[in-house]
């Protein structure tokens, strides 16, 4: 152990307080690594996972620690340390981003059905059970993130750290276009112009989608951020109120007035999921991202809202490494500005504040959020 200590914020129990406490460094074991934290996205997932009814956490030991959109400089590397999870080498003052979730690449789901994703024994950097015992660090909100866990995944990045911290939810967006298969020629809708939408937006018109449609319900700062993410056409609710007259919209502006070819469905909400299923031309596909919590159910007829349209719907759960690997280039691509999708920078110490307004849905220090980053070297207010 080292004299020094880092700060980290721990949830006390569900629905409970996030409370900052402090814990010595670690000397780091052979083959693991310590790195400093530069920077951390503050997620809605974190929002979600704060205020989780009882029942949904039933057997998960508190405290737990948060934080998963991570970007970290190594400052200590155990013996037999010497490459990243590709094989890059790596040193003390290197640049990672991470892989939060740790999947047991033993089960059905890792080494059979090849979607560790659904790993049935995975443990997460983003979510951390009984995180006041060691080994500490073990998510984002905090000073210091320890790669203890054999498993754990991490890449080396050349980029910045702005960029890196967007590694994370870049692979739930390459997920999600893996999925949606993206042709040249393609009209793409992406529905919700949150940060993964917007993400979803940039890298859909890399994945060579040639019209892009983004739609917000009512915030219009993201939909011209959509169109600096490449954007052709941008659709807002508050200027096209029915939901019958998006439809039109979506077939008029797609390039065969058909429909689109793919939508990306990356609003949280049931009624979005099924106006998206609207935007999708027949014998398309629709990408399911945005339900990530339980919104509730839609009304749906497996025959003329399926059957007969010929449709695909997929459902694009979380990530993996793959996604991650594939994400490092896109987040390194100078064609996709995505530092501007940062609205705000804050210290540890206001990531509850943050939480709070991204659940409230509201402005934070009277400016709209887009992704707020977390930086752990600012001083506390
Ligand atoms: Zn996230
Ligand atoms: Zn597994």
């Amino acid at each position: 152990m080292s004299n020094e200590t880092g700060r980290m914020l721990l949830l006390d129990k569900p629905d409970g307080d996030l409370i900052l406490h402090e814990f010595p460094l670690p000397d780091p074991a052979p083959g693991t690594v310590l790195a400093r934290i530069e920077l951390c996205g503050i997620c809605g997932t974190d929002m979600h996972t704060w205020h989780a009814p009882q029942e949904a956490v039933f057997g998960v030991e508190y405290p737990i620690s948060l934080g998963h959109e991570i970007s970290a400089v190594i400052t200590a590397l155990g013996k037999d340390a010497k490459t990243d999870s590709v094989g890059k080498p790596i040193k003390k003052g290197d640049r990672i981003g991470l892989i939060p979730a740790i999947h047991c690449g033993q089960c059905y789901f890792c080494k059979i059905a090849k979607t560790p994703e659904k790993c049935t024994s995975w443990i997460s950097y983003g979510t951390w059970a009984k995180a006041d015992q060691e080994p500490h660090f073990t998510a984002g909100y905090s000073d210091y993130i320890y790669l203890s866990h054999p498993n754990s995944y991490f890449l080396k990045s050349d980029t910045t750290a702005e960029r890196t911290a967007f590694l994370e939810p870049m692979a739930v967006v390459v997920h999600g276009l893996l999925h949606a298969n993206i042709q040249p020629g393609d009209t793409v809708v992406v529905n919700g112009a949150g940060p993964i939408g917007l993400l979803t937006v940039a890298a859909s018109k890399i994945a060579g989608a040639s019209r892009v449609i983004a739609t917000d319900k009512y915030n219009r700062t993201r939909l011209d951020l959509a169109r600096e993410m490449g954007a052709d056409l941008t659709m807002c609710h508050l200027d096209i109120p029915e939901e019958k007259d998006r439809k039109e919209f979506v077939y008029d502006n797609s390039f065969n007035l058909v429909g689109a070819d793919v939508v990306i469905n990356a609003v949280g909400v049931a009624a979005a999921f099924k106006e998206s299923l609207g935007f999708v031309r027949d014998s398309g596909t629709m990408v399911e991202v945005g339900n990530f919590v339980d919104s509730g159910t839609i009304p749906f007829n497996p025959c003329k809202d399926l059957l007969e349209r010929g449709i695909k719907i997929i459902g694009s759960f979380d990530n993996e490494a793959l996604h991650f690997v594939r994400s490092m280039p896109l987040i390194a691509d100078p064609r996709l500005p995505i530092e501007k999708l940062i609205s705000h920078r804050v210290p540890l110490g206001a990531v509850p504040d943050v939480l709070t307004a991204i659940q409230k849905n509201e402005k934070y220090e009277g400016k709209e959020m887009v992704k707020v980053m977390m930086d752990p070297s600012m001083p506390e207010k």
